[in-house]
């Protein structure tokens, strides 16, 4: 397998940027879903962690579909390429590999929704390991999440979940939301971390609306359906992350018919998304309305203390790992104070800072704001407004704006306005309800309705689709 994949690796790359790179890699271990490569230095890792990862990961993927996750390790003297003891498994689970788990930034294939650590074949099964589900990643924990204002409701709801012995559930559904980056995933795992270190060692599973759909669709093409929600059934804690990503009928009938029997049964259920609860529509309304009868809590954006603050733990983490490593505080302080955007792009920042001082000691600051420019204010995707959609549409199809959003059913006028509810609808989080209000007062039905019928049209009228496109583009200038 190793080698099928280096040939394409060298194809896709040449031959000699991959004898520059990829001349010593090594495959360490492969389970069935997890491949584990080996490079001598720390620096030819994360080079090949940033630039390449995706590409080896899908490679990989293309020879066994099976594989989820591609991981690069250091081999060194002390964690080396060879088998692994029983004293060594805790250390490397603490080591290198974890801080490149989750590197990917872009859109995630069902592939890596499994994200995280799963330590190198331990001969002893380690403590924390979930009962089925997504891996946990062992540095997200309550300790090393900072908590400030913006998050404090969230942390202390969760702390109890975590806490509190079967039958005491407290909050149920717990759903947490907010924006990408803010620590939703960090918290649910902390949740789950915690539960099963704690002595009642309760069943618990922590997975994606991704890994679920996939797991489901897996055990219903492989007659294994009952099996799996056999096992589900008996247990005490489900955390679900990602929760706007569950989509297709069947999968949330199982999923409805899971939440139900949990929730009536006292077990605790905790969900995270990028949305309230009421604005997850392509959910069926039966789980919505499930998930809504629980706690809903929004986290918000980290101040500076808490951006600086998960900039000096991080340090601390990385320093645990090399000595030699360190950031000056006045560095540290400036990028808290100028990436403002979520704890990803921090995330981006520091690590970036990390692998640029290997080569230039000596970073000022002004050299830091250059390599950190696009960071600056991402994440914060410029947000279309509805006004703005419907501005451009009035103007592009010649009626005013006010037209559009008054009750004239005239030809001219009516399809600008399923245009404009249809944009709305497809480039902001508004709620069909919130369209209808924004729309001179109209019903949700009736907003539901216009973008249904935009979608048929355009799916089937090249015309129309491109008029959208550049209308899209318009709205973007
Ligand atoms: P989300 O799931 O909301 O998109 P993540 O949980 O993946 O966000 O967080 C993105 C990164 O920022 C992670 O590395 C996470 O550890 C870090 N992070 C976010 N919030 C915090 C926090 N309050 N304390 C420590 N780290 C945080
Ligand atoms: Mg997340």
């Amino acid at each position: 397998l190793f080698e099928r994949v280096s040939t394409r690796l060298k194809a896709q790359v040449g031959q000699d940027v991959f004898a520059s790179w990829f001349g010593r890699l090594k495959l360490h271990s492969y389970s069935k879903t997890v491949v584990r490569l080996s490079v001598p230095t720390t620096f030819l890792k994360s080079w090949i962690n940033n630039r390449y990862l995706e590409l080896i990961t899908s490679l990989f993927q293309q020879e066994e579909p099976e594989i989820l996750k591609v991981e690069i390790l250091v081999r060194t003297a002390t964690r080396g390429a060879r088998p692994v003891g029983v004293e060594e498994t805790a250390a490397i689970a603490d080591a290198a590999p974890v801080a490149q788990a989750r590197r990917s930034t872009g859109p995630q294939p069902i592939a890596q929704a499994v994200s995280g650590l799963t330590p190198p074949a331990p001969l002893r099964q380690p403590a924390q390991t979930p009962l089925f589900g997504s891996p946990l990643d062992a540095r997200y924990t309550f300790d090393s999440f900072v908590e400030g204002s913006s998050n404090r409701v969230a942390l202390a709801a969760a702390k109890t979940i975590a806490e509190a012995g079967a039958g005491a559930v407290r909050f149920n559904p717990l759903f947490i939301h907010s924006s990408v980056g803010l620590g939703k995933t960090h918290l649910l795992q902390a949740i789950a971390n915690a539960a099963l270190s704690s002595a009642r060692s309760p069943r618990v599973v922590y997975l994606t609306a991704e890994y679920f759909m996939w797991r489901f669709a897996t055990a219903i093409r492989d007659n294994d359906a009952l099996s799996l929600k056999e096992t589900l059934r008996n247990i005490d804690l489900l955390v679900i992350d990602d929760m706007q990503f569950l989509q297709g009928n069947s999968i949330q009938n199982e999923f409805c018919h899971l939440l139900n029997m949990l929730l009536d049964s006292a077990k605790q259920v905790v969900v995270a998304a990028d949305r309230a609860p009421w604005e997850l529509e392509s959910l069926d309304p039966r789980v919505r309305s499930r998930l809504q009868g629980g706690v809903a809590i929004e986290m918000e954006g980290p101040d500076y203390e808490m951006r600086l603050e998960i900039l000096q733990r991080r340090l601390e983490v990385a320093k645990q790992e090399d000595g030699s490593l360190d950031i000056p505080a006045e560095i540290l302080s400036h990028v808290a104070r100028n990436i403002t955007a979520s704890g990803r792009e921090l995330e981006g920042a520091f690590n970036q800072l990390l692998f640029r001082r290997t080569f230039e000691p000596q970073l000022t600051v002004e050299r830091v704001d250059e390599l950190l420019a696009h960071l600056v204010g991402a994440g914060e995707p410029r947000r279309v407004r509805i006004e703005d959609i419907q501005r451009v549409v009035a103007k592009h199809y010649n009626v005013s704006r006010q037209e559009l959003v008054s009750s004239r059913r005239t030809r001219v006028v009516v399809m600008p306005r399923q245009i404009a509810m249809y944009l709305s609808k497809t480039l902001t989080p508004r709620s069909f309800p919130e369209i209808g209000r924004r729309f001179g007062g109209r019903d949700h039905t009736t907003v539901l309705h216009a973008v249904r019928k935009i979608e048929d049209l355009v799916a089937s009228d090249t015309k129309l689709s491109h008029e959208i496109e550049l209308l899209k583009r318009l709205i973007n200038e």
